[in-house]
């Protein structure tokens, strides 16, 4: 079974986005309805494997000139005006068919990696975010450990960087890391000393393992494993921003992730919303539509509510850091409410669709459905890049202040 009217397009009015942020909207959407919309069942419901890593998307994205939207003209990049605001809309269009593909291959490669890169001085800017917006490497972005991640102080990170002649040595173990079964450069968060340094090492190197994927509830396309180094060789010129300034460069990133996390549960919880709208204005129960039972349109009338906050959110989000540079409070409130929204909307459209929501497929029909690989793929949001019980510690820092809340 297909997905159904895309309720945003009549419901939600985007009267507040720049000219420039609408087409980006309608470029990717015809890049997602062509190419990902595809392939999407394949990607959401194909378990993960070493050799699943979806090369060919990643080629379909790079040639469409997708990895271009966030950076500017100097690095090959589109050069707008708005370049948070569009990528952030890019992943909701994208996510809308194919959530683990949007967190993969874009927040991971191109917000995370490519952020940092954009970051990370003008020698590792240089030479490399060229190359990136080209598609010519896949990059990943390593801050947790096994015993270590949303605790990222120094203490607790076992991953550690010695100083060698002319660069340093990496020794440690980084677990879930999102595309190193295919990644060509690693950016990794070492303990040196008593802080921390952020190091962009080649994947190549002698010393680096990478294990089996992880096999996932959900976001099977995003292909998360441990990466072990020992004694890895890392030149000083390739420490991203400053040495023991790690931290900083690394959360820089998350922030702007965070925003996008934010806006694939919108993508989540709209894609949901239409299966379901869809299929209750059909469904017959005691002779009326399920639509047609006050309980579900107050439900679904509270569900658009809530898509329409969520998506204000996270475009106001980026609104803010494209034009002031920082978003902390709002990127940290737009990725609380999107991923809840997420797993709240497609939980609640499993119930309306009954056994025709938790299914994936009819082994009688072979007929298909959506919601249970959306609702797998929701939780995920809820945890990673940085769990919602810190992004609502973020906000109540600025309610209540540092010396209170620590
Ligand atoms: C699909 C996927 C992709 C990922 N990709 C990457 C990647 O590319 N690079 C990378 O470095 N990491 C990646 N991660 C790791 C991810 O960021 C971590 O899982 C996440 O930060 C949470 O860390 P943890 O799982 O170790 O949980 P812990 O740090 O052990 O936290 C467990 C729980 O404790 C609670 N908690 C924590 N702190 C507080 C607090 N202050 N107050 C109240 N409750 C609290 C939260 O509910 C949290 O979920 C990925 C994970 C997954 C599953």
């Amino acid at each position: 079974m297909d997905l159904h009217r895309r309720h945003a397009d009549t419901l939600f009015n985007d009267i507040f986005l720049p000219a420039e942020t609408l087409q980006i909207r309608r470029e990717v959407r015809q890049f997602a309805d062509d190419v990902v919309r595809p392939v999407a069942r394949q990607l959401n419901t194909t378990p993960e494997s070493r050799d699943s890593f979806p090369h060919a998307l990643f080629k379909a994205m790079a040639a469409a000139g997708l990895y271009r939207i966030p950076f500017g003209a100097d690095v090959g990049g589109r050069g707008l005006e708005f370049p948070t605001l569009a990528t952030v809309t890019l992943l909701e269009e994208l996510a809308y068919y194919a959530p683990s593909l949007a967190s993969a291959l874009f927040d991971g490669q191109a917000i995370l990696v490519g952020q940092t890169l954009n970051r990370a001085g003008d020698f590792l800017r240089k030479k490399y975010l060229p190359q990136l917006v080209r598609g010519e490497f896949i990059g990943s972005f390593a801050t947790s450990e096994p015993e270590a991640s949303t605790d990222l102080s120094p203490h607790n990170m076992q991953t550690v960087a010695t100083k060698t002649e002319g660069g340093w040595l990496i020794s440690g173990t980084k677990r879930w890391i999102t595309n190193s079964v295919a990644a060509d450069y690693i950016a990794v968060l070492c303990r040196t000393g008593e802080r921390q340094t952020f190091l962009f090492a080649d994947m190549k190197a002698p010393g680096i393992q990478v294990s089996d994927p992880d096999r996932k509830m959900g976001n099977y396309a995003q292909l998360t494993a441990d990466v072990r180094f020992d004694r890895v060789f890392v030149a000083d010129d390739h420490v991203i921003g400053t040495e023991n300034g790690g931290l900083r460069a690394a959360l820089g990133a998350l922030m702007l992730g965070r925003m996008g996390i934010g806006a694939i549960g919108v993508a989540m919880a709209q894609a949901a919303f239409d299966f379901s709208a869809g299929y209750m204005s059909r469904r017959k129960v005691f002779g009326r539509p399920i639509a047609a039972f006050q309980h579900w349109q107050f439900r679904f009338a509270d569900h658009a509510t809530a898509i329409e906050l969520a998506r204000n959110l996270y475009q106001k989000a980026a609104l803010i850091y494209d034009k002031t540079g920082n978003a902390e409070t709002e990127a940290a409130m737009a990725k609380v409410v999107g991923s809840e929204l997420a797993v709240n909307v497609a939980r609640d459209a499993i119930q309306a669709c009954g056994a025709y929501g938790f299914v994936q497929s009819l082994g009688g029909s072979g007929e298909q459905f959506p919601l249970e690989s959306i609702y797998r793929d929701a939780k995920i949001g809820e945890i990673y890049e940085g769990a919602n019980e810190v992004q609502r510690w973020v906000v109540a820092r600025n309610i209540f202040g540092r010396d209170i809340t620590g």
